[in-house]
């Protein structure tokens, strides 16, 4: 059985104030035995606060992104071993703002991934077609592109550690949601190639979808046979938006 597990991606949102209430309201609202794993992605400024609130409890929380360095001249940039020392669980690796804005290839991708495996971090490998890419049929390519890449550099065993998110970039931040349907078929690709390269890995593997998961629409998505679970990024910014995901969970 795969637990459900949903995260949030806040993105480069927040303040300290906004930080201490917004994570107050989630242990309120949410428990160790509960239908579903929480974690939260605040921005790297915030993960020392998060630390200090968190620690200790049943909610996980990671970073957005990393360096593929381990350490040293990279201006401005944070490695896995400080999302480790701030207490960070998971990565998001490959998140298609970073991909689109700020140009990270494929093979960057993979080196991130690699890194976060380095740090003993979990990676949230998001892949995901563009609109057009949907339209000319070729969203199983892009994904499997996607996935190959990483695959080829870390192999099929380090994927024991990752979580994927599937994430159709034109259902981010959109309001457009794919339908379970279509978000189930592109979650059960996924999960049968993994599977393809190793059964138990496939079996276990959690995939979550992304792209405008709210309240009332995350019941149905989650209910899919491959869907387990969202990252969510508007609805994640608000407690009680966040919560009804959560409770959403069966
Ligand atoms: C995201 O940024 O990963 C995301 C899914 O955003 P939203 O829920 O706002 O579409």
């Amino acid at each position: 059985m795969r637990k459900i597990l949903v995260a949030g991606n806040w993105k480069m949102h927040g303040s300290k104030t906004m930080v201490s209430s917004l994570l107050e309201g989630l242990l309120a609202g949410s428990s160790a035995d509960g239908k579903a794993d929480l974690v939260v992605f605040p921005s790297f400024p915030y993960l020392s606060l998060t630390e200090s609130i968190l620690s200790g409890s049943h909610i996980h929380w990671g970073g957005q992104n990393l360096n593929p360095h381990a350490q040293g001249a990279h201006t401005g940039e944070t490695s896995g071993s400080m999302l480790k020392d701030l207490g960070c669980h998971y990565a998001l690796v490959g998140h298609s703002e970073r991909r689109s804005i700020y140009g990270e290839s494929d093979e960057d991708v993979a080196l991130r991934f690699k890194a976060a495996l380095d740090a003993r971090l979990h990676p949230v490998l998001c892949v995901g077609e563009s609109l057009e890419e949907r339209e000319q049929g070729q969203t199983e390519s892009v994904v499997e592109r996607q996935l190959d890449a990483v695959i080829d550099n870390v192999g099929i065993d380090n994927f024991r550690r990752a979580v994927i998110a599937y994430e159709p970039v034109w259902a981010i931040g959109t309001g457009l949601t794919a339908s379970p349907e279509q978000a189930q078929s592109v979650h059960a690709f996924i999960r049968d190639k993994i599977t393809s390269l190793n059964a138990i890995i496939g079996g276990q593997l959690r995939i979550l979808y992304g792209g405008s998961v709210n309240g009332s629409n995350a019941a149905e998505l989650f209910a899919q046979s491959d869907i387990d679970g969202g990252l969510v990024g508007g609805a994640s910014l608000t407690a009680e938006d966040f919560l009804a995901i959560y409770s959403a969970a069966v």
